[in-house]
């Protein structure tokens, strides 16, 4: 593969490569290792203060995610915890968890706002996406996460509070480029669900959903009904919904980090979409609540282990896939030329061994736009050398 300007301009053999390479070329030998397409991690919510150890505790002794969010823990103990940090904490713990996605094989992220839930930290969610360094953010508006403390019961006023004062603000100061809501029965019904969408559409935005997690509620139909980009979780959707989704050509984001963290079973139902043509797309979900993991190998074993993807099918959905769903197909998601260098060298000869070792740190080196973004502790020579000349020449 030869770089130049951060973008893939060749790829070939060695020998094909090696008649192009000039004296003053910087070369990166990935020493026989694998090279692959950084993950597109299409669906994460990386900005929000403090953890929720405590609730998996409470977890592992049989209290149940409902009952811990019934008694105001949950999203709505982030979103208090949150709102008191400011911008230059918050954009440290962001970046802390940019390593992780990196120590993963992650280039890109779409990111989510949603632990704010007051026009004003919607706005800084939003910005300290925006200041989020070496990793390519996406960024997403989920003013609809949760119905905040102070508008408990008043459901359709918070809903007036994100169409009327949020959105219009968000789209104002160009801080995402989609919509998403978390639809289901209890917190966003399908009507509010269908309102938020359907304003955002009008100003521009792309539409994402958080579709049937806890129960079928006819998410996915709206999804389809609305031309969404994309319908997230599909835990419960039913063999109608996915027809839905097909027909309206809806990319299924699927999500199994959540369903493992939770402790449940009922994992979406991957092969029967696959087997209805849809191009699924596989992510994280990385939150401090239901899915601790910025983790793209972990969610590929998942993928393979409860969801019978297979390790190209699973891979596909992390990276082109992905990339389609974000919009950004010519951009990223595969190494071909006119796309960005963003590319991963791991300690593997061969692609399967990436679901197949769980757990394993592989990972040695991570490039954004052909530029060394995060090394292997061990590997950190590699840093120097790159430094000199970045983006001109990589090879196997
Ligand atoms: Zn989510």
């Amino acid at each position: 593969m030869r770089i130049e300007n951060g973008r893939i301009s060749q790829v070939g053999t060695r020998a094909q490569i090696d008649a192009l390479t000039e004296s003053d070329d910087l070369i990166i030998d990935a020493g026989g290792g694998l090279v692959m397409p950084g993950f597109v991690d299409a669906h994460t919510h990386p900005v929000f203060a403090g953890n929720r150890a405590a609730e998996f505790e409470q977890r592992t002794q049989g209290v149940t995610y409902g009952e811990i969010a019934a008694s105001g823990g949950g999203i709505r103990s982030t979103v208090r915890a949150t709102r008191v940090a400011d911008e230059e904490e918050l954009t440290v713990a962001s970046q802390r968890y940019v390593a992780w996605f990196h120590a993963g094989g992650t280039t890109t992220i779409e990111a989510k706002s949603g632990y704010g839930l007051t026009l004003d930290d919607e706005l800084k969610l939003l910005r300290v996406i925006g200041r989020m360094q070496d990793v390519r953010t996406v960024p997403t508006f989920l003013g609809a996460h949760e119905i905040p403390d102070e508008y408990r019961g008043r459901a359709s006023a918070y809903t007036a509070l994100v169409m009327e004062e949020m959105l219009p603000a968000v789209a104002r100061e160009r801080l995402a480029e989609f919509c998403d809501v978390f639809a289901e029965p209890g917190v966003f019904s399908i009507e509010d669900s269908r309102r938020i969408l359907s304003a955002a559409r009008s100003l521009g935005f792309g539409l994402r959903m958080h579709a049937d997690q806890l129960s079928d509620s006819g998410a996915a139909a709206l999804a389809a009904e609305l031309n969404a980009a994309t319908a997230d979780h599909l835990e419960h959707t039913s063999s109608q919904g996915i027809r839905a989704l097909d027909a309206a050509n809806v990319q299924p984001v699927l999500l199994p980090g959540s369903v493992y963290a939770l402790g449940s079973s009922r994992y979406p139902k991957a092969r029967e979409m696959i087997e209805a043509g849809l191009a699924i797309v596989l992510a994280t979900d990385f939150n401090p609540g239901s899915s601790p993991t910025a983790s793209m190998p972990m969610i590929l074993s998942l993928a393979c282990t409860q969801m019978q993807m297979t390790p190209a099918e699973a891979i596909t959905a992390a990276t082109i896939n992905a990339a389609h769903s974000l919009g950004r197909a010519a951009e990223i998601g595969s190494l071909e030329p006119g796309k960005s260098a963003d590319f991963v060298i791991y300690d593997a000869r061969d692609y399967r061994e990436i679901p197949y070792f769980f757990g394993a740190p592989l990972t040695q080196a991570v490039y954004l736009e052909g530029r060394l973004v995060w090394v292997a502790q061990g590997l950190a020579g590699l840093d120097d050398k790159s430094r000199r000349g970045a983006d001109r020449t990589a090879r196997r």
